[in-house]
């Protein structure tokens, strides 16, 4: 099989591309590299072009040839995206929208990657797919990637309703795996970073707030699934089962790690100025998933425990 994976040099993209060449499968990537990271890919058997799915013409032209479409590309995480606030909307708008229109001309199935950052402050203690979107005040520029991703779900169970346009969604909680960059902000990366170097973990306001990281072989896993199994026009939510608030994260990561940084306290008004609001739980539901025979298999400590031991050996 031919899959076009656009946004596959993103740290999610280049586990799939890994998982899908060992298959046996061929890869096309469409990747502006802004993210991505072309060295993931090197001395992989992989078509890289470098480009922006905001291309109407060259989305079309390499739809053409696949397969199979998984749309990943976004501006990546919630931070970057607030600096980035036109073009995150333009990507998500236009991107997808060019992935669909030519997916429906040329009738080809696609996966699109949805995020749980859709359903925003909903308190619930864990959210399914049906549960309702509460998302802050626009004036609020931490909100604008749920409104990207959230136009991305619309438009796309639109183009199912209305054209017939054959598609999955896989809505992705937090993941984690090597190859995650600590460029962007995310906990995970920059903690084991921090824990590491000797640098205390930053954590924001008093940690309390909650997460539930996915395992990126257990996600991958869920990932194949829905394209093998799940039903067209179907949301299925991807992500982990343990719960763990920020503050427990961090001495979790000190003590996998065998460090001795000291944990610092951040306000949010001192890391992102007053225009800063976050979900301060998520816990998704995973029945959905588990229906299709989705088992995830990596406890969050032996997760962590295989991206530090990446962590030393690249630093080492
Ligand atoms: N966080 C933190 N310190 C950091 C980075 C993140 O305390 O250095 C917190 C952040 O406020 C959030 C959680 O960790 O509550 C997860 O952040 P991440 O950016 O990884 O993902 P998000 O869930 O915000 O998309």
């Amino acid at each position: 099989m031919h899959y076009l994976i656009t946004g596959g040099a993103g740290f999610i993209g280049s586990h799939l591309t890994e998982r899908l060449l060992e298959k046996g499968h061929q890869i096309s990537i469409l990747d502006n590299l802004t993210t991505g990271q072309a060295k993931q890919l090197k001395e992989k058997n992989v078509q890289l072009i470098v480009g922006c799915v905001t291309d109407r013409e060259l989305v079309s032209r390499l739809v053409t040839t696949a397969d199979y479409l998984i749309h990943l590309a976004c501006v990546v995480g919630v931070r970057q995206a607030m600096r980035k606030g036109i073009e995150t909307l333009k990507i998500s708008y236009l991107g997808t929208e060019n992935l669909l229109e030519a997916a429906t001309l040329q009738q080809k199935e696609i996966f699109i990657a949805s995020s749980s950052a859709i359903y925003g402050k909903i308190k619930r203690s864990s959210v399914a797919e049906e549960d309702d979107s509460l998302l802050g005040a626009s004036d609020k520029a931490s909100w604008l990637y749920s409104v990207g991703k959230l136009v991305e779900d619309h438009l796309s169970l639109a183009y199912f309703r209305e054209r017939g346009t054959k598609i999955k969604i896989g809505r992705f909680f937090n993941v984690i795996g090597s190859y995650q960059t600590d460029s962007y902000g995310m906990v995970v990366p920059n903690f084991i970073r921090q824990a590491l170097t000797g640098s205390a973990l930053t954590v924001y306001e008093d940690g309390s707030q909650t997460r539930t990281f996915g395992y990126i072989e257990d996600i991958l896993d869920g990932v194949e699934l829905i394209i093998a199994e799940g039903a067209l026009g179907q949301v299925y939510n991807l992500g982990g089962f343990e719960e763990i608030s920020i503050l427990e994260l961090a001495k979790k990561i000190i003590s996998l790690s065998s460090s001795s940084s000291p944990i610092e306290f951040i306000p949010y008004r001192a890391a992102f100025g007053s225009n800063f609001e976050e979900t301060r739980k998520r816990v998704p539901n995973i029945n959905r998933l588990r229906q299709l025979g989705y088992s995830p298999r990596y406890s969050l400590d032996a997760a962590l425990r295989e991206i530090i031991a990446h962590h030393k050996a690249v630093i080492s």
